[in-house]
């Protein structure tokens, strides 16, 4: 699945910038009531890279962390409180949000926390109630 692209993604006023290459591990629809309050949406598209697919390339020092839990680390812009990633070590991931990547193909393959949905998406694609089971889910999935 590999391949050398890069695309580009900002916060919202563009002081940082930072880069994916590559194609990620998994894309799909998170509806868990964490990625709700932390995007202020009813639903966050994630794409999980390997960490060192994600750099940022300007405006490190406006990076700020946020982590309520040791499972997220969430980086935002200290300028203008636009989101651009979060770090789950505990999982080896990144999930760069797809909104803040514009120019990659976006191509969601799931949904997961659909049992917290606050925005039913009838797209067809399956419903995982909680996390898939190799992510330590019930891998359980639920009519849409
Ligand atoms: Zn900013
Ligand atoms: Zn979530």
């Amino acid at each position: 699945m590999s391949n050398g692209n890069t695309y580009k993604g900002a916060c919202f006023c563009g002081a940082v910038e930072f880069t994916v290459t590559g194609m990620p591990a998994a894309m799909g629809y998170c509806h868990c009531e964490s990625c709700q309050s932390w995007s202020a949406a009813p639903v966050n598209a994630f794409t999980l890279w390997a960490p060192d697919a994600v750099r940022v390339t300007n405006g490190t020092e406006r990076v700020g962390n946020f982590s309520k839990t040791p499972k997220s680390h969430r980086k935002y812009c200290r300028s203008c409180g636009g989101h651009l990633f979060t770090e789950h070590p505990l999982w080896g991931v990144t999930d760069v949000y797809a909104a803040s990547i514009p120019d990659f193909p976006y191509q969601p393959a799931l949904h997961v926390n659909y049992q917290e949905t606050r925005l039913r998406m009838r797209d067809g694609l399956p419903k995982m109630k909680d996390m898939p089971a190799e992510m330590g889910g019930s891998g359980v999935t639920l009519p849409e």
